[in-house]
């Protein structure tokens, strides 16, 4: 039997870090606000403190703040002719499950999407000719542009206390900045961190080569900061356990540190933990979602909780996955290259490299990713593509530190793997290592997608989201074409010796790349090219909005959360502005 609860204004499904800094605007608004979350509650206080929170074990190696995928999981294959299968255990991304979601154990790296990405089939388009795309690259504009999400980036920004140093402030370049970003309206909340050794060396190699390196943007203040809802931030303490870990310093942002101290003194609030959303209840007359269908994972009692809004925060995989369970939209067919549920999804997976230096000790085992420098000059348009055959680029990002004694044990090429000689190689290199990094952009391309899994179901009983991705040659030009800029830059330091590792061919699920998962429920500006309008509100359900990277019509070459904060700010905005005062749809389809 499903309780019918009483109706409240809004229900947020997901309160990771979309979902918590939502249900605080709207609240702010005046508005009743209940937060579904399918995980625990997450209190930094009892949960993030040492010492167990430096525990690599238990964070990293058996991911306990990651999601259950006994309970939930995904499907993967390479290619729409193959059977999927589940992911027993997460290795190439990790979503995170309770309070604060995945924003909990993530990296930090803090970024803006470039002007140009924005409008990037426009852009390519007039630069290169107009039969320049590929016809399977299905790229897409954004209904949104740079200058209009600009103050939203600033208020995103000074919701995490971001430490960097600007290159584009009003307009006016500014050295030791990135001087290929967007105009800011505004500085950086925080000072940018300090380079480590690694970082410094890596610097002075990349400027050598005429490249613009610049500390690596943050989402940690290096000084203590007051964000925007009064929440106090503590300063970055390199303590070199990050992404994958929580913060024990109140420092790295997330939706359980930035927002949830204050969300939880709010009347109008109720969080429900353990509550699983398995449906919309979808009224395609009224174009309206009506209730959400739960289930309290603790009892396995099933409830429906009407509201007049419904947000979808999800993250990637829940959010296409529920317009799928639910019936709203058309599912994409590759085959036919009609329906948009599921359609461009994008994964960014990375290359690295690494650079062995005897007798150099670069203190390995403290630092943060805003230790690292990054310099940007072949991402997006910043560069000419005559006659390299790819579209698209990506920053490089290098440093030393950040070690932690289990993995962190980098060994040259043709080491064996375990035994004495690994043994005596993890000891010899440990101190000497600089670490390079590079991920870049995913340029949506026709047959990689999402849909329902024809055979594997979830412990509701739901058909599990299911995966086709493999890489792209555009997109293993680019990777390729960007490891080159490192080697050179390697070489540049004179190590004594070095790894490229290019990325495979076929795409695997197994080592971690990233958790830069987008697309499924992407943004455009017709009901035809896209799910959700330019505020993120589904075109087929004018009450029902979809926050996070599944709303991406293809990837850029920087990491999304800065722009998916970004997004979840500016269509609030919209929400407050117009949306209560006159519900209905925000934009004439
Ligand atoms: C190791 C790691 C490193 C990363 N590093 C970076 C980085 O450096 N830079 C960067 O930009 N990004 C990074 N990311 C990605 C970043 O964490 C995400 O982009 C961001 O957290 C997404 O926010 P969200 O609100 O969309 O989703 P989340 O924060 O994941 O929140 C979604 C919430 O919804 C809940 N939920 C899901 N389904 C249901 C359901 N059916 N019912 C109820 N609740 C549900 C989940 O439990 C979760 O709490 C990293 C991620 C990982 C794992």
């Amino acid at each position: 039997m499903v309780t019918k609860l009483n109706e409240v204004d809004c229900v947020i499904i997901g309160v990771g870090l979309t979902g918590a800094m939502l249900a605080k605007e709207m609240t702010m608004a005046g508005l009743t606000v209940v937060g579904l979350e399918r995980g625990p509650d997450r209190r930094p206080n009892e949960e993030f403190v040492l010492p167990r929170i430096r525990d690599e074990l238990r964070y990293q190696t058996r991911m306990e703040l990651m999601a259950d995928n006994s309970v939930d999981t995904v499907t993967f294959r390479n290619t729409s002719d193959m059977t999927a299968l589940p992911i027993r255990r997460w290795g190439a991304f990790l979503p995170g499950e309770g309070v604060g979601g995945t924003s909990n154990h993530w990296g930090g790296s803090h970024w803006r999407y470039l002007p140009t990405d924005f409008k990037i089939r426009s852009v390519i388009t007039e630069k290169y000719g107009a039969r320049a795309i590929p016809e399977d690259m299905t790229i897409q504009d954004w209904p949104v542009t740079y200058d209009e999400l600009e103050p939203y980036y600033d208020k995103f920004d000074k919701l995490c206390g971001v430490s960097g140093k600007a290159g584009n402030l009003k307009g006016q370049k500014i050295e030791g900045g990135n001087i290929f970003e967007g105009p800011r309206s505004d500085e950086y909340p925080s000072k940018p961190l300090k380079s480590s050794a690694g970082a410094l060396m890596v610097a002075e190699a990349a400027k050598s080569l005429g490249y613009h390196p610049f500390p690596a943007p943050f989402a940690a203040p290096s000084a203590p900061y007051t964000n925007i809802y009064g929440v106090t931030l503590g300063a970055c303490e390199y303590c070199g356990f990050c992404g994958r870990n929580s913060c024990e310093a109140n420092a790295k942002a997330s939706g359980t540190i930035n927002v949830m101290p204050v969300l939880r003194n709010e009347p109008k609030f109720q969080l429900r933990t353990h509550a699983f959303a398995s449906k919309l209840n979808y009224d395609r007359q009224a174009k309206r979602v009506t209730s959400v269908f739960y289930t309290d994972m603790n009892t396995g009692e099933e409830y429906e909780q009407p509201a007049n809004i419904v947000i979808l925060a999800g993250f990637v995989f829940t959010n296409t996955q529920m317009l799928l369970h639910s019936g709203i939209g058309q599912p994409y067919d590759p085959r036919t290259g009609r329906g948009l549920v599921g359609k461009n999804y994008c994964y960014q997976f990375e290359a690295p490299a690494t650079a062995f230096f005897e007798n150099k000790n670069l203190s390995p085992f403290m630092g943060a990713p805003g230790d690292a420098v990054v310099f940007d000059d072949f991402n997006g348009e910043s560069f000419d593509h005559t006659g390299l055959g790819f579209f698209g680029g990506g920053y490089v990002r290098a440093g030393s530190g950040a070690s932690p004694p289990i993995g962190g044990r980098d060994v040259p090429p043709e080491t064996p793997s375990w035994g004495s000689k690994w043994k005596a190689e993890t000891v010899k290199w440990y101190y000497g290592v600089v670490d390079f990094n590079t991920q870049g952009s995913v340029y949506a391309n026709r047959a990689n997608y999402m849909d329902l899994d024809p055979t594997y179901k979830d412990s509701l009983g739901r058909p599990l989201i299911r995966m086709t991705y493999n890489g792209t040659e555009n997109d293993h030009k680019m990777s390729a074409y960007l490891l080159t800029k490192v080697e050179a830059c390697i070489k540049a330091m004179n190590p004594s010796v070095y790894e490229v590792r290019p990325r495979p061919k076929m795409f695997t699920v197994v080592p971690y790349q990233s958790t830069h998962n987008t697309g499924g429920t992407m943004m455009g500006s017709t009901p035809g090219n896209s799910v959700v309008n330019r505020y993120q509100q589904a075109w087929d359900a004018h009450n029902l909005f979809i926050m996070g990277a599944s709303t991406f019509p293809q990837q850029p070459g920087y990491n999304p959360t800065g722009t998916l904060g970004a997004l979840a700010y500016w269509s609030v905005d919209k929400i407050k502005s117009s949306y209560l005062n006159n519900p209905g749809p925000l934009v004439q389809a």
